[in-house]
């Protein structure tokens, strides 16, 4: 028997024969992501229904010295939720969907982390008076689960611009440490509490340590986020921009976004596209030409929506933006937006489309330098763009920016390529390229993945006392550098 059919043989006992694989067709399954460039193949998948049996899986795997990747539903877009380099543990927890609890008087829900965005919100859409989580996790909600949006600091699925990155919405965690311990964080730390309602109060923010750690920490299987009631009032708007000269455009939008934050006007989202055509032609059947801003807002009551919007819409009409009607025919993305979805749509539109994706530089930057953003991913791609045409790429693939909490934007944009693996490590480099030249202009990115972690260390980002930093706290959680090695190089260099 080769160590791994032991190790596979081992595991088998813990969670039975159904949930534990070495068979090729499905480790081949686990290998990728939804990227066409980053690919590593595990030795084994398993998929546990509790908290104790992870604890037992990894407890097995410190023994016998194999990495364990936990992954949510693989949705991941930098490499994050497969092995770097081959072999090891995937530990697949989608079997761990269960609402535990709805407290409606403190609103609070606590779940098991391997539900889906999109399950989650169904089913609290049902309980009383209707609920939901405020921001509502990434764009690929629609299979995303909230381990993954908690552990990759995801945003983008709605919501954002009242409620910032689902993180902030965290109330505490239970962790599988990836020696097997398991934990607490926030208020049921405290033994005796029985319920979660906040993160702080025991010393340290631990449930920090966790929150977009991109599961180099620990295995997170329990949740408790902030709930709210849905909003009884919705309102929409979508401006067509003239985007003839866009460092114009760009900077009239980021004028009025920064003017919607600073007023605390009460917008749930707002978005921009630079190129709105695809968006209306394709989604809505609709014919626009320029530039796209969309926007949502929510009242309690249908006096307040007014004022919302009348507000809203003041500071857009004032910068000669022009409002579109207020059907999805007549471009009102802003309505296809809330209310078909749209939030779990735009971004498949944007990095999946037709046989190509998108190597992505999605980040975060304060709402006054996205007319800079915009340049450089232009000039970037410029630069880049014969390198491209020779490797059969796309070029350059739309550009997106929308509002996060309290006063920060989230912009994203990227090169089209399609699935050929001739020439995947070509693609790599340009990919790593484009990132490192964001990072060095000081974006925040938030998935790390394998390639974004990566970017980060090799383009000199972190300072060496913070990289130090980064590999004690490391060490001691996992001295035996079982769990997702590799990302930040971490593991490689202790
Ligand atoms: C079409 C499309 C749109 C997207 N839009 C967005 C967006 O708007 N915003 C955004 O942030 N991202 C977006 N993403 C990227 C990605 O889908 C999200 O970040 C999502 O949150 C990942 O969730 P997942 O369950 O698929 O996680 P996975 O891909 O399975 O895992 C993501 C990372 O978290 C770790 N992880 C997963 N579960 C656990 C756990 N229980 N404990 C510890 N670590 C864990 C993994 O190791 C990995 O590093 C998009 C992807 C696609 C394909």
């Amino acid at each position: 028997m080769t160590a791994i059919q032991n190790v596979c043989e081992k595991i088998e006992n813990i969670v039975g024969t159904r949930y534990v694989s070495d068979s090729d067709p499905i480790r081949y399954s686990y290998s990728m992501n939804c990227d066409f460039v980053l690919q590593s193949m595990p030795d084994i998948v398993v998929k546990p229904r509790t908290s104790e049996e992870i604890s037992g899986i990894l407890k097995i795997a410190n023994e016998h010295k194999i990495k364990v990747i936990p992954r949510g539903n693989g949705a991941d877009l930098t490499g994050g939720s497969k092995p770097i380099g081959d072999g090891g543990i995937v530990l697949d927890v989608t079997r761990m969907d269960k609402i535990l609890d709805v407290d409606e008087e403190n609103r609070i829900v606590t779940l098991e982390v391997g539900i889906s965005w999109s399950e989650l919100l169904e089913q609290l859409s049902r309980v009383g008076i209707g609920y939901y989580t405020g921001t509502t996790g990434p764009a690929s909600g629609f299979s995303a689960t909230i381990g993954g949006g908690l552990s990759n600091n995801s945003v983008g699925g709605g919501g954002a611009a009242m409620y910032g990155a689902v993180t902030e919405q965290c109330v505490g965690l239970e962790v599988v440490l990836p020696q097997g311990d398991i934990i607490y964080t926030g208020a049921k730390a405290n033994s005796f509490c029985e319920k979660a309602f906040t993160r702080f109060g025991l010393g340290p923010d631990y449930s920090g340590l966790f929150l977009g750690d991109v599961g180099i920490h620990g295995v997170k299987t329990k949740a408790s986020l902030n709930l709210f009631p849905l909003p009884e009032y919705r309102g929409y708007g979508t401006y067509e921009i003239d985007n003839k000269d866009l460092n114009l455009a760009t900077q009239k939008v980021a004028d009025v976004m920064i003017n919607w934050q600073q007023k605390k006007l009460p917008l749930h989202d707002f978005f921009y596209y630079t190129d709105g055509r695809g968006f209306t032609k394709d989604l809505l059947n609709a014919e626009i030409k320029g530039g796209v801003l969309l926007y949502t807002t929510v009242a309690d009551t249908q006096k307040q929506l007014d004022i919302n919007i009348e507000r809203i819409d003041k500071i857009a009409e004032d910068a000669q933006f022009k409002k579109l009607g207020d059907t999805l025919e007549e471009g009102n993305l802003g309505k296809w937006f809330y209310e078909e979805d749209g939030k779990w749509q735009w971004a498949n539109h944007s990095w999946l489309g037709g046989n190509y994706f998108n190597l992505s530089g999605c980040m975060k930057c304060p709402t006054s330098e996205l007319p800079e953003y915009r340049k450089l991913f232009n000039e970037w791609n410029m630069k880049n763009f014969p390198k491209i045409r020779e490797l059969d790429a796309i070029g350059g693939a739309g550009f997106i920016a929308f509002g996060v909490a309290p006063t920060y934007i989230d912009v994203a944009g990227g090169l089209g390529i399609r699935g050929d693996i001739k020439h995947r490590e070509a693609f790599g480099e340009i990919w790593k390229d484009l990132l490192i030249t964001l990072i060095k202009k000081g974006s925040i990115h938030y998935w790390m993945g394998e390639i974004i972690g990566k970017s980060l260390v090799d383009s000199g980002a972190l300072t060496e006392e913070y990289y130090n930093f980064m590999i004690t706290i490391k060490k001691a959680l996992d001295p035996n550098k079982i769990l997702s090695p590799g990302k930040f190089y971490l593991g490689d260099n202790f």
